[in-house]
């Protein structure tokens, strides 16, 4: 490897423009989009992070407080309660998971803040030890009814996912759900599923969203909302690189790379499973660019498609043989 030298702008390489569609509207002054979800619930952008809040007559329940928004929140709380002549007095933050990049603006709220979030978030959290991030004294392990001023939210878990603690977020009454780090309505997801650390739970994630009845999608990620259309194109594209990955291991033959390494057998692992992720990613890159936003950032593909077949083999057992 040659060192590393940074690069100027005009000597890194161009990418497919973004798809008008991935893109959500135009943030204010000072770098945030408030919106109505619907009725009394409200979302927040900065462009790439989101979090929600929902107004009662009892205060404000805040859903994530993503850093990069910041102080943004407080500004957006505040305008949309004057404007609807509510208070603007956050009395509840519910936490999707425990990462630093939804929750790092937690303690910007004071302590006087009921923090709801799932037991495992809780565990995490102190282990974390992070005083932007106050771990939640409210916890569960399946499901929780968020019931305040005659408003309903539902929180449940079904087990890991992106993260070992992210729930599902239910607004029956507001036809939406918010489901963080799983689905970037518009978007490919990024590095490995989105920095998914169990594969098959996050494979199996929209099809529970798609379960419930909403029609509005909270994903916590990029500038806008989503749509029950933007999970139905995730999954194909999903689905494509697991079936690409599939027909990779059944094409990709691994005798020439043990033969020329030899003794070297982490030589030969690296050059057969780097062939067949390449074989897998190519067809899907070429097939969803132009659709959605970066999949022509093949490393996104690349790096997806390597954690699949990885899934295939250590999760499902793919191609394991027991020594005669
Ligand atoms: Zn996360």
């Amino acid at each position: 490897m040659t060192a590393y030298t940074p690069a100027t702008a005009d000597e890194l390489r161009d990418y497919a423009p973004v798809p008008p569609s991935a893109l959500g509207p135009e943030l204010s002054e000072q770098g945030y989009h408030v919106g109505r979800v619907e009725r009394n619930l409200f979302w927040v952008t900065d462009g790439t992070y989101q979090s929600a809040f929902l107004l009662t007559d009892e205060g404000v329940v805040l859903f994530d407080a993503p850093p990069t928004i910041g102080h943004n929140l407080r500004r957006a709380v505040d305008e949309i309660a004057a404007a609807e002549g509510a208070t603007n007095k956050v009395t509840h933050l519910v936490y999707s998971h425990h990462h630093a990049d939804h929750a790092g603006a937690a303690n910007l709220f004071g302590d006087d803040v009921v923090r709801i979030g799932h037991e495992d978030s809780r565990r995490l959290l102190l282990r974390d030890n992070d005083p932007t991030r106050p771990a939640p004294e409210v916890t569960f392990a399946q499901n929780y009814s968020l019931e305040l001023a005659g408003e309903r939210v539902e929180l449940a878990f079904y087990g890991p996912n992106h993260s070992p603690d992210n729930i599902f977020i239910h607004f029956p009454d507001h036809d939406a759900l918010m489901l963080v780090d799983i689905v970037n309505p518009g978007w490919v997801p990024i590095f490995n599923l989105n920095l998914s650390e169990d594969v098959p739970g996050y494979i199996d994630a929209p099809a529970k969203a798609l379960s419930y009845p909403w029609k509005h999608y909270i994903g916590g990620h990029l500038g806008r909302l989503g749509t029950r259309d933007d999970i139905e194109l995730h999954k194909h594209y999903i689905d494509d690189v697991v079936e690409a990955s599939k027909e990779a291991l059944g094409t990709v033959d691994p005798t020439p790379y043990f033969v020329k390494y030899g003794p070297n057998v982490w030589a030969a692992v690296k050059g057969y499973l780097g062939a067949v992720t390449e074989l897998a990613t190519e067809p899907v890159v070429a097939k969803y660019t132009g659709v959605l936003a970066s999949a022509d950032v093949e490393e996104f593909t690349y790096s997806t498609a390597f954690m699949i077949v990885q899934s295939m083999r250590l999760d499902l057992g793919a191609g394991s043989q027991v020594h005669p």
